[in-house]
């Protein structure tokens, strides 16, 4: 498999050549030049890891020990069960498909984990080694560190606002034991931990000398690991007797969603992509209006990870609305630039014939979603599955299957929790004394000489 860019202007590579890059040099992102078509009834019955390499192979075809490096990811013992991502049903036509049984109790890992063991078997057979520096104010970095933790030829150095996150959030990254991960608590905001990392990054010679790369949502990896579980998600609701099926996905980046509509493209016969957001609308927006206008600035919510502007994946779809013509998708994205703003209603045929819905939710509807299901079913969601559940219970149509994506377990989120139904979600086992563990990090001020400092002195400069 070729990738091609979606500005159209880079020559095309391969798998192992994209891997550990970010943007293409025409600065936009690298697609599949043509879409595997899945045979369904080759797939239906597989389990998850033959699944997954089944899926995987047309886009990672030069990997070698592709099979094997599948095999040691997706494991019961990484992921609570042998099903991966199992289906729990709440009622007939109502499903969650669970995401997040994984090492951070997120959906992040199910692509992250892969990536991990991807990156650390191209980095040995090149004989190199990467350093990644990244920023989190929560969900992402932990995600991050779980996956490169133990990982050979891989230091992380994860930066996070000091005193600004929740106590299990801080825990989960604090406490991981790994030699090769270095959390770094910043006396400032997230916005000052992103500028650190760009600061960083903008020193070119630093950067060579440390080989700093990031690891960002942008990556092809992670896209196709997540059109897996939209394939097991499917074969299982159509095992429980669903004709009409579509997915309900709390979106951000439109990272999750778009891997839904790759599944699509593959030859899922997904019935509707139905997205969610948070008060941060954009994408809802766009797909009510047409008009696509990334925020300055995103609102603080109860479903943070969806506290998002501009949604780094979308310029792929709008790539396809477009008729895969990179030189008008370039043309496109520098209006954008210019204007702030881009009104695609001359593709409004195209963005239907792409089969999604669109909603939104509020702290209020959040708190509903979650003790309606709570009473309902017993079953306790956290605030983005939420999003995602109440707008699908909104437009879910007669004879029509809801798959709603779990994206994060309650437990990370207590406080909404506790806010909603009056009690405390429960712990997932083996966490009990999580907040108790010895933490290890270091404070840094706001200055990108500390953090080169903390940087040079761990890599023993
Ligand atoms: C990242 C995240 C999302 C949003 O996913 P995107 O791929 O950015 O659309 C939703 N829920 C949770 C819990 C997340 O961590």
């Amino acid at each position: 498999m070729r990738y091609v860019s979606t500005r159209g202007a880079a020559a095309p590579r391969r798998f192992g050549e994209i891997l550990l890059e970010g943007l293409a040099p025409d600065g936009g992102l690298y697609v599949p030049e043509r879409w595997p078509a899945a045979d369904l009834d080759a797939l239906r019955d597989l389990p998850y890891p033959a699944l997954a390499h089944a899926l995987l192979a047309p886009f990672m075809d030069d990997v070698p020990q592709l099979a094997a490096i599948v095999a040691r990811t997706y494991t019961k013992e990484a992921f609570g069960s042998a099903a991966i991502v199992p289906l729990r049903t709440l009622e007939s036509g109502l499903h969650l498909l669970a995401l997040s049984n994984g090492p951070t109790l997120a959906f992040k890992d199910i692509a992250l984990q892969l990536l991990g063991n991807l990156f650390e078997a191209a980095l040995a057979a090149r004989g190199e080694t990467l350093t990644v520096l990244g920023a989190t104010s929560g969900d992402t970095g932990s995600a991050a560190e779980y996956a490169w933790c133990g990982k050979r030829g891989i230091r992380v150095f994860m930066l996070s606002p000091h005193g600004r996150m929740s106590e299990f959030q801080r825990a989960q990254m604090y406490s991981l034991d790994a030699p090769n991960v270095h959390n770094l608590a910043v006396c400032g905001t997230f916005d000052d931990c992103q500028d650190l990392v760009k600061a960083v990054n903008a020193d070119a010679a630093f950067k060579a000398r440390y080989r700093i790369g990031a690891v960002n949502s942008i990556n092809w990896a992670r896209i196709a690991a997540q059109t897996v579980y939209y394939f097991a998600g499917w074969f299982a609701a159509r095992r429980a007797g669903a004709e009409a099926i579509s997915f309900a996905v709390p979106t951000g980046n439109f990272g999750n969603i778009y891997a839904g509509f790759v599944a699509r493209a593959m030859g899922l016969p997904i019935r509707r992509l139905v997205l969610a957001t948070n008060e941060n609308d954009v994408l809802d927006e766009f797909f009510r209006t047409g008009r696509y206008r990334p925020r300055r600035t995103a609102q603080a919510t109860s479903s943070p990870s969806m506290d998002i502007t501009r949604a780094s994946n979308f310029e792929r779809y709008v790539y396809e609305l477009v008729g895969r013509d990179g030189a008008r998708l370039a043309a496109l994205w520098r209006r954008l630039e210019a204007e702030g703003e881009l009104d695609l209603g001359a593709y409004r045929e195209a963005i239907a014939a792409s089969g999604f819905a669109s909603g939104r939710s509020t702290h209020a509807e959040r708190l509903a979603t979650i003790r309606a299901v709570y009473e309902r079913y017993g079953a306790i969601i956290d605030p983005h599955t939420a999003d995602g559940v109440g707008v699908a219970l909104r437009l879910r149509e007669p004879g029509e299957t809801m798959v709603c994506l779990e994206t994060a377990q309650a437990a990370k989120f207590a406080a909404t929790i506790r806010e909603a139904i009056g009690r405390e979600p429960p712990r997932p086992r083996g966490l009990e004394d999580l907040e108790r563990r010895p933490q290890r990090f270091a404070v840094i001020d706001p200055d990108p000489e500390a953090l080169k400092r903390a940087i040079a002195e761990a890599c023993g400069a």
